[in-house]
């Protein structure tokens, strides 16, 4: 790999031939701002936030797209580079609704930090922003053009999905973005991934909140309210409370959960393994008896949508299995309200989950409708901070019984891959005895599409994992065209998987652009695993018990009509 030799503000840095002055400076430790740049997202240097002087170049040049060269010198922070950064800001903020104080991005909003930072006069140019409609019929985005700068993060993070609902539209001032036909969000084939929310820098895009439903249900005393943690929340939580990324926050989550009223906390791991030990009974009865191969994992419910949107002829191959949310809230209303004499209308179970479309799924009919409220870990971060609580200094809780203690396969569903290895544990067990190490390390790792062939129960057998639905969308294109061939596939809409799902605490760019967020969450779940006292969701005391008292056995007449769903086709917009 050939290096250039340049200096940054008079300070020598070496870079690689070919990448950008943004890149070189990064190495160097020199921050540049950015707005529409987003690393794994988009590189089009359209918002001329990251404008530098540099030799050669005739004006000012958008770092994140000039390529350095030999020699060159870059200085970053003239008198003239300051004013150009301070009328960008100026200009966006002229046509921006500036209701700081109420925004949900407030505080973490990449806009109001330029603006602070470049000492912005926010009325410069005036304040004439268009009253746009907010498009709030999505279950689980809200967008509000007023606020938006127009950096198209969003349009790229939608693409990178191979959805592509929304894109700029109009030409010059009018410019802004929408969906076909003008459509609301809600009537679009989009999957309520929410990866546009994460990748926005301000507060144009967001979640429909559902706090204020659960705040009411807590100070209802007709209802019991529980609360249940999907697992990769306890590993980006912390996030929201200035932990470093990668922080597992378990015991102080559930104890500030605990703080926010008369509630219980349930481990949702406890489903996770719910699930592995009916899609691995599922997986293993399709491959004895001849079933639709490959099966795919159905745990995601924006893959899940995806799937009915663009690929109905699949829709055999998904796993009937229910996710572990719609388990959990069955079981809750079920065998949970007859044991301990409450009447299900009178329970009260909020989810909480790394994910938006987790939102629509609860609204899906054919789950029954047993989850009231779910709430993403940015908004349970809300409430914890609306009760006061001192999250940093609060002594760890224990979650409540009987839904406890997990297995660490429970808990490495937040990662891309997790799901896969639950399942192959379990089965390899089931059909082969104790012959498979406990961990399927080929299939971990942030890459986008991994692939293994196992030995399972005396019988090879292919798989592989996809995260983020481009990836997804590759592979099934190769089963299809008949290129693969898969007996159990894993798809995760997010990139990365749960830990990176669009409900997740925001990062600032500055941070995403400079460490490996998805590599870092998934550790945390990782080194829980390797601590469990159990490995295996079959080994899991609370799931033997709910088959012992109540689901009878998996796939069985009891768990099939509680916790296997149906899918069906969407039209494509
Ligand atoms: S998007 Fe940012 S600048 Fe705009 S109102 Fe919200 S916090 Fe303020
Ligand atoms: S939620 Fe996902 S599919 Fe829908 S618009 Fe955003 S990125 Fe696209
Ligand atoms: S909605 Fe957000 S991400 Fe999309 S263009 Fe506007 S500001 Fe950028």
């Amino acid at each position: 790999m050939s290096m250039v030799n340049l200096k940054i503000n008079g300070i020598p840095v070496q870079a690689e031939a070919g990448s950008t002055i943004l890149q070189a400076a990064e190495k160097a430790n020199i921050r540049i701002p950015t707005l529409c740049y987003l690393k794994d997202v988009q590189c089009v240097g359209s918002c001329r936030m990251c404008l530098v002087e540099a030799t050669g170049a005739r004006g000012l040049v958008a770092a994140c797209v000039y390529p350095v060269s030999e020699g060159m010198e870059v200085f970053t922070n003239t008198p003239k580079v300051r004013k150009s950064r301070k009328t960008t800001v100026e200009l966006i903020l002229s046509t921006h609704k500036k209701k700081c104080l109420s925004c949900v991005r407030s505080m973490n909003c990449e806009l109001q930090k330029l603006a602070l930072e470049y000492n912005a006069d926010e009325d410069r140019f005036g304040t004439d922003y268009a009253a746009k409609p907010i498009d709030d019929l999505s279950e689980s985005v809200v967008r509000d053009n007023s606020k938006c700068v127009m950096c198209t993060r969003c349009v790229a993070a939608c693409e990178h999905q191979t959805v592509g609902v929304i894109g700029p539209k109009n030409r010059g001032y009018a410019k802004e973005i929408g969906s076909p036909y003008d459509m609301p969000l809600a009537h679009t084939s989009c999957v309520n991934c929410g990866q546009c929310i994460v990748a926005c820098p301000v507060g144009a895009l967001y979640e429909k909140s559902s706090v204020a439903d659960v705040w009411g249900a807590i100070v209802d005393p007709a209802k019991q309210v529980v609360f249940f943690t999907a697992p990769s929340i306890k590993a980006t939580l912390g996030e929201a409370f200035g932990f470093p990324v990668g922080s597992n926050v378990e015991g102080k989550m559930v104890a500030a959960i605990k703080q926010l009223g008369n509630v219980k906390c349930f481990n949702m791991d406890i489903t996770a393994d719910l699930t592995i030990m009916e899609e691995a009974h599922e997986l293993i009865q399709r491959l004895m008896t001849g079933g639709t191969i490959p099966m795919f994992t159905s745990c995601c419910p924006g893959w899940v949508k995806f799937a009915e949107h663009y690929y109905p002829e699949l829709l055999p191959n998904l796993s009937t299995c229910k996710s572990p949310q719609e388990m959990f809230s069955a079981v809750l209303k079920t065998y949970y309200c007859q044991k301990n004499g409450i009447a299900p209308e009178n329970l009260y179970v909020v989810s909480v989950i790394p994910c938006t479309a987790k939102k629509f799924e609860i609204r899906r009919e054919e789950l029954g409708g047993y989850t009231d409220a779910a709430i993403t870990t940015r908004e349970l971060a809300r409430m914890i901070k609306e009760a006061g609580v001192d999250f940093a200094n609060i002594p760890e809780a224990e979650y409540d019984m009987p839904f406890g203690e997990a297995s660490g396969a429970g808990v490495i569903f937040g990662a891309t891959g997790g799901v896969m290895e639950a399942a192959l544990r379990t089965a390899s067990r089931l059909l082969g005895g104790e012959g498979h190490p406990i961990e399927f390390k080929e299939i971990r790792g942030t890459q986008g599409i991994k692939e293994a062939e196992y030995n399972v129960g005396g019988g090879k057998i292919n798989v592989a994992v996809a995260n983020g639905l481009g990836n997804a969308r590759k592979v099934i294109e190769q089963i299809k065209s008949g290129e693969k061939n898969y007996a159990f596939v894993e798809i995760m809409a997010c990139p990365g998987g749960c830990v990176n799902g669009g409900g997740q605490p925001y990062v600032r760019d500055e941070v995403r652009n400079s460490v490996d967020l998805k590599a870092l969450r998934a550790s945390a779940l990782y080194k829980q695993d390797e601590n469990s006292k159990y490995r295996c969701s079959h080994e899991t005391p609370a799931v033997n018990v709910l088959y012992k008292e109540f689901l009878v056995k998996p796939l069985g007449q009891k768990a099939h009509a509680l916790l296997h769903t149906t899918y069906h086709q969407r039209d494509k917009y």
